[in-house]
């Protein structure tokens, strides 16, 4: 692309709990790119093995043989802490080990050559961006730096912060953190016109394998604001998935008397095959399902409609629907307010979800012109390209208003909290309240920053603290310290005090507790990022000696099978050449993944004894 001083085209990536997704704005049109297997979205999975480190579809393909070392759902432990509800229960549910860490930060341990080592979430995250940022490079041809990367409206601010240090340690610029919804709203706007009454209000419902988000922008003239959000964190496909699996494995113990639940082997087996019928009967009314084998050498065969699919999910499908009237209480707007539903994730391909979305909303066309899976990453790349200064392939401007989906606050002595930034404030703010002392010549004053809607400052998220000192000695009440809450364009909270009385400003910046990344920890993991680059590298290099060797001594044996040949060696010759590719075998078969100066080794040793068989050959 002309211009862009060596940094390549802006790419926006849609970074999702369990596949990413990543796209650039160019010729006019916005491009989701393909990964090295020629897929559209890729596995937000890293696996680590003996030898080496897969991401993408190569982890993924590899998870039932190394259950423990692969890791998914990095985004449900970014910029938690350990002891964090949602961390506890999600642990009971992986295969992989999180332990405590420093600051109670969560970390991920794997055995990685042998030896164990532990991640953050944002250096596994990291990774995945990484992916997604070659794959755009190999597309694009040239390189990546500039980047947008979406998260859920929900995200706090640590959360937020979180996954911009993974950007970083991935080595990209990331220009914004967008909301996800507002990325699918912006993926529709340019189909989009604006209402008789000059604004529109949309509904982004996106229901994907893990989660479920709704979200209510409002548009006007070009600017997005989030009105409201629901959902669930723990409902999506895979549930669905569930419940098919369930439904079959009663069917089995019915008819053959045999119980599956504790063969692992088996359930996922079947499990695979539930969630092809699933994405089958989004098309046919009923599907067949065949698994060869499936338990104790029996055969697996039998049909489902789409009826009884939608049956033993309907609970679920009902839930869904809750969060919509939910999210359209707390944004204070009925039904018939909304002008627009946007369907966003792969299960939203469901007819009966689709239906049941369309009938609430009183038959509304719903959009779906662009692929559920792909939208987010569609309007990221379209945001991705607007931010862009380099590039004059551009897109009209858009300009991006959010919300901050929880309030901002400081946890007071009575232990009640006093809020700063109230809930769905738009972003970027800064909002500024009066704090005093709460005792006789107090020199120094605590705050403790939380974020959320309850009363008491406990019972809400726990942000971080940080201390005013040097507060001249004064009675109880009499200093002014005035508070500066900022939400800057990313939705990153930055908080200030000010002693009135003294007139002295003093920055203050929210200590690591709330686990975020220092710079050392960055600069250290993108120093094992580069690591990992080299090693990768290495591994590359590795294989392609291995192939190189291989194919020669392969080579050399069809030779020496050749009449031609055979007719023009000496006994001598034939036998050492012989004894040569079969020691050469050998050794390529226990040594695997030697360095490649060995492999190199191995084929100048060979070469040195075939170029002169082969020169008398010749002669
Ligand atoms: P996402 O997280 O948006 O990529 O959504 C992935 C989920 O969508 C998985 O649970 C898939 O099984 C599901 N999915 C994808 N295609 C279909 C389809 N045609 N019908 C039903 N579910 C689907």
């Amino acid at each position: 692309m002309a211009g862009n001083n060596g940094v390549g085209p802006a790419i926006g990536i849609d970074l999702g709990t369990t596949y990413s997704c990543v796209g650039v704005w160019r010729h006019n049109r916005v491009e989701i790119i393909v990964n090295d297997q020629g897929n559209r979205t890729t596995p937000s999975y890293v696996a680590f093995t003996a030898t080496d480190r897969l991401i993408g579809d190569g982890a993924k393909n590899q998870v039932a043989r190394n259950p423990t070392n692969t890791i998914f759902d990095a985004k449900r432990l970014i910029g938690r802490r350990f002891s964090d509800e949602c961390v506890q229960s999600d642990m009971k549910l992986w295969p992989f080990k999180v332990v405590a860490g420093p600051g109670d930060k969560p970390m991920i341990e794997v055995s990685h050559k042998d030896e164990r080592r532990q991640f953050a979430a944002e250096e596994i995250s990291s990774m995945v961006l990484m992916k997604m940022r070659e794959a755009a490079e190999a597309f694009l041809g040239s390189t990546v730096k500039n980047v947008v990367i979406t998260v859920p409206a929900y995200f706090n601010n640590s959360q937020r912060q979180a996954t911009k240090d993974a950007g970083v340690v991935s080595g990209l610029n990331v220009m914004s953190i967008l909301n996800e919804p507002t990325a699918a709203a912006i993926a529709y706007g340019l189909e989009m016109e604006i209402g008789s009454d000059g604004y529109k209000n949309v509904l982004i419902f996106d229901l994907g394998g893990g989660t479920f988000d709704v979200s209510l922008l409002t548009m006007k003239q070009g600017v997005f604001e989030v009105k409201a959000t629901a959902g669930d964190t723990r409902l999506g496909g895979e549930d669905f998935d569930n419940r098919m699996v369930n439904y079959f494995v009663e069917e089995f113990k019915r008819k053959m008397k045999k119980d599956i639940t504790g063969n692992p082997r088996a359930l996922r087996r079947l499990r695979t095959a539930c969630e092809k019928a699933k994405r089958d009967l989004s098309s046919t009314a009923q599907t067949t399902i065949e698994i060869d084998c499936l338990y104790e050498g029996i055969d697996f065969s039998t049909t489902i409609t789409r009826a009884k699919f939608e049956e033993f999910n309907m609970d679920l499908f009902k839930i869904c629907m809750d969060l919509v009237k939910n999210c359209l209480t707390d944004a204070n707007l009925d039904k018939s307010n909304i002008h627009d539903v946007v369907l966003v994730g792969g299960s939203t391909r469901i007819p009966k979800v689709q239906e049941m979305l369309q009938d609430f909303f009183d038959g509304k066309e719903l959009c779906k012109s662009i692929n559920p899976d792909e939208a987010v990453a569609y309007g990221a790349a379209i945001h991705a390209s607007v931010l862009d200064v380099n590039t004059t392939d551009k897109v009209h401007d858009v300009v991006l208003l959010d919300v901050t989906p929880l309030s901002l606050g400081v946890g007071l002595h009575s232990g009640f909290m006093s809020v700063v930034i109230p809930r769905n404030t738009r972003t970027p703010t800064k909002m500024e309240a009066e704090f005093t002392t709460a005792k006789d010549n107090q020199t120094s004053i605590l705050f403790d920053v939380y974020e959320g809607e309850r009363t008491r400052a406990n019972d809400n998220n726990f942000l971080g603290k940080f201390t005013l000192a040097g507060v001249p000695p004064a009675p109880v009440r009499a200093p002014k310290i005035n508070v500066c809450f900022e939400i800057d364009a990313n939705g990153i909270l930055h908080v200030l005090a000010e002693d009135k009385g003294t007139g002295q400003v003093s920055k203050i910046t929210i200590s690591n507790v709330d686990g975020r990344l220092s710079k050392a920890e960055i600069d250290r993991m993108v120093e094992d990022a580069e690591k990992y680059k080299a090693e990768d590298e290495e591994l590359k290099k590795k294989i392609e000696a291995k192939n190189a060797l291989e194919s020669y001594v392969y080579k050399l044996r069809n030779a020496i099978e050749d009449q031609m040949i055979i007719a023009k060696l000496s006994l001598d010759d034939k036998k050492t050449i012989e004894n040569a590719i079969e020691e050469t075998i050998q050794w390529l078969a226990a040594n695997q993944s030697v360095k490649v100066d060995e492999f190199e080794e191995k084929m100048h040793y060979l070469e040195k004894i075939w170029n002169p068989i082969v020169t008398k050959i010749y002669i």
